[in-house]
């Protein structure tokens, strides 16, 4: 078992901190919530006055914060405290391109860096069945997989490091343009006269099978309990969505890749949150059709 510090205790990292604790590490937390890191507390860790003061000691620290900026600047205040080799994993979703920058800039004060972006959302991040998807050396991988096989149900190698990022952009710019495209054949499927439940039956053996229609489908009524079930409530933000999208457009347009179904997907979802729709779940855009 081993002396952990995450920080970052949002709607995943307080998952994320609770389940560390629960496999047995020693896990002390640090989030600028108060209310976070009384939830910490009650889940077992301990509390750190701040960022470096959580991960001092600390064997390894994961981060979970909102965007490349945050994890940039945490990095730079754990530098002087931090014990020789420790192991610096990052979950948070962020740009490529920082993601690979942190990560030289800890090798060049003597860390090894991973980026272990994640796919499943709050209740996987409860449950510890989280998707990691991870970027570094393969000593950084071998490293870091027993920590986060304590927070998920796989842990894959992407690639050296960005590579966990570059894997999450191009995922979640398959689900943005699969989802808006099962929207889509779903609400033309109702005006040319087909039961949903008909549709859905025939759409999730044939070849227009996807996670957006088995899974997750948009439909009310129809397939698994999904957020659709619920007026489009929880589930996964079309916030959050539209921030991956961003960033796959910017990955996009730095690795000079064409993307005309991502870039009419960040379009869509542009439109959908400026309509007030930035916490209604990333399926409720089959209401604007
Ligand atoms: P969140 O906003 O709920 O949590 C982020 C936490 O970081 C907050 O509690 C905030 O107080 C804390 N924080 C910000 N700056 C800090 C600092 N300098 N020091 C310490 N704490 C700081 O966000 P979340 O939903 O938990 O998402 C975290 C990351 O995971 C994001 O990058 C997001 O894109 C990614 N992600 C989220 C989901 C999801 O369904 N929510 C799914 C996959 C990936």
């Amino acid at each position: 078992m081993a002396r952990v510090a995450i920080i970052g205790l949002g709607n995943m990292g307080g998952g994320m901190a609770a389940n560390l604790a629960k496999a047995g590490h020693t896990v002390r937390a640090f989030d600028l919530s108060e209310d976070a890191l009384i939830r910490a507390e009650a889940a077992g860790c301990t509390r750190g006055t701040s960022a470096p003061d959580a991960a001092q000691d600390a064997e390894a620290v994961v981060t979970m914060l909102p965007a490349g900026t945050h994890v940039a600047s945490v990095y730079d205040e754990l530098y002087a405290v931090l014990a020789p080799d420790t192991l610096l994993i990052d979950c948070s979703t962020i740009d490529v391109a920082t993601a690979r920058r942190v990560a030289e800039a800890a090798a060049a004060k003597g860390f090894v860096a991973v980026d272990a972006p994640v796919s499943g959302g709050i209740a996987a991040a409860a449950a510890g069945t989280l998707t990691f998807m991870v970027g570094g050396t393969d000593a950084g991988f071998d490293r870091a997989k027993p920590l986060l096989d304590d927070m998920g149900k796989a842990v894959i190698r992407a690639g050296g490091n960005g590579a966990g990022q570059a894997a999450k952009m191009c995922n979640n710019m398959l689900l943005g343009a699969t989802m808006i495209a099962t929207c889509e054949a779903f609400v033309m499927a109702q005006k040319l006269g087909l039961d949903p439940q008909a549709f859905y039956d025939i759409a999730s053996v044939s070849s227009g099978q996807s996670w957006s229609t088995t899974s997750y489908c948009p439909v009310p009524g129809v397939g698994p309990t999904t957020p659709a079930d619920n007026d489009y409530k929880g589930g996964f933000a079309t916030a959050l969505m539209l921030k991956d999208l961003r960033l796959a457009m910017a990955a996009a347009a730095d690795a000079n890749a064409a993307t005309p179904m991502g870039s009419r997907a960040a379009e869509l979802y542009e439109a959908f949150a400026a309509e007030g729709n930035g916490a209604v779940d990333f399926s409720g855009i089959i209401r604007t059709l």
